[in-house]
């Protein structure tokens, strides 16, 4: 017990390992002699509906102690590890772990959450990234329905042959795919209708641009809204923080949120307790005032 509360803390309160370790072949050794089921972990967190916020689903992100320096950032090893052609034996540890808790939520609560996923460019274009799911689907039985692949902007203006089949794949799979990060890099729309996909993940850069003066962050979000809808794809607002935010786009028909207001990202049984467990909870007492109020 005591140890995983040490782990904990590390996950959310270590902002030395910029000081610490700040080069590359520093990472790449520490990457390279982890042991994933001791210094890996996922944490989870919570998305929600609008309007009525209820629980859709969760995203799975991983957090790495490692035995020397601590806590260290996605945002730090996850680029070092796509260099080092790490990232696929990573993303396959993630994979698993994600697909077991999906699994175990819904015989646990009955749920039908989604799961997000976030799968590295670099992954998805391994040759055997296909044959892993599978096998992985097979021997899991999880129901593909509940797999969210989040796959990031970026990778779509890469001219990248191998990627429209695993498209076409992960559709024939049943897997729905999110755009990750929308409207943070360099955009390029033509995408939009050359890859099969489901959601819009509006980054989180647009989110806050909601409460710039003027309100010209507010028509962004609305323009990339009425395109989702136009293409017939489903938009979530990431990384929502106020309640004014939510406000701006409950108003603006954003269809789903996730973010630090609503769930910031925590360990599976904290995700159960705290989201999952209250979720149900709320449902069913809206069921009881709804029969009381018709009997
Ligand atoms: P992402 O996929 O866009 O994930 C969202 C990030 O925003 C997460 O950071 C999350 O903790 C953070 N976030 C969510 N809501 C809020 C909010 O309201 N405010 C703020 N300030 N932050 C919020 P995290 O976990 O540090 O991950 C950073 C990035 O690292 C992810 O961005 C994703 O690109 C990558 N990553 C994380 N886990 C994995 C993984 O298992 N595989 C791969 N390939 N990449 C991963
Ligand atoms: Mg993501
Ligand atoms: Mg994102
Ligand atoms: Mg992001």
């Amino acid at each position: 017990k005591a140890k995983t509360e040490g782990f904990n803390k590390y996950v959310f309160y270590s902002p030395l390992y910029k000081e610490n370790i700040t080069r590359k072949n520093e990472i790449e050794a520490l990457l390279r002699k982890a042991d994933f089921s001791k210094d890996f972990e996922l944490v989870f967190q919570p998305q929600f509906e609008l309007p009525g916020e209820r629980l859709i689903g969760a995203e799975a992100l991983l957090r790495w102690k490692s035995a020397e320096h601590g806590y260290i950032p996605p945002s730090v090893f996850v680029p070092v590890a796509e260099e080092i052609d790490f990232i696929s034996r990573i993303g396959k540890w993630v994979l698993v772990q994600a697909v077991e808790q999906i699994v175990l939520w819904n015989k646990t609560y009955g749920t039908q959450l989604k799961m997000g996923v976030n799968i590295s460019p670099r992954q998805l274009s391994e040759d055997d990234f296909f044959m892993t799911l599978k096998t992985l689907i097979t021997d899991s039985r999880v129901n593909t329905a509940w797999i969210d692949a989040e796959i990031t902007e970026n990778l779509m203006i890469e001219e990248n042959s191998k990627v429209k089949p695993i498209f076409d794949l992960l559709e024939e799979l049943n897997i729905s795919v999110s755009i990750d990060d929308f409207g943070s890099g360099y955009s390029s729309l033509g995408y939009l209708n050359k890859y099969r996909f489901d959601r819009i993940k509006i980054d989180k850069s647009l989110v806050d641009n909601l409460l710039l003066p003027g309100g010209s962050g507010v028509e962004v979000v609305r323009a990339i809204i009425r395109l989702a809808e136009a293409v017939g794809k489903t938009t979530i607002a990431e990384g929502v923080e106020s309640h004014e935010q939510l406000r701006i786009l409950n108003k603006l028909g954003c269809r789903q949120v996730q973010g630090f207001l609503l769930g910031k990202p925590v360990r599976a049984e904290d995700f159960a307790r705290n989201f999952i467990e209250r979720d149900l909870e709320a449902a069913a007492q809206k069921a009881l005032r709804t029969a009381g109020r018709c009997p």
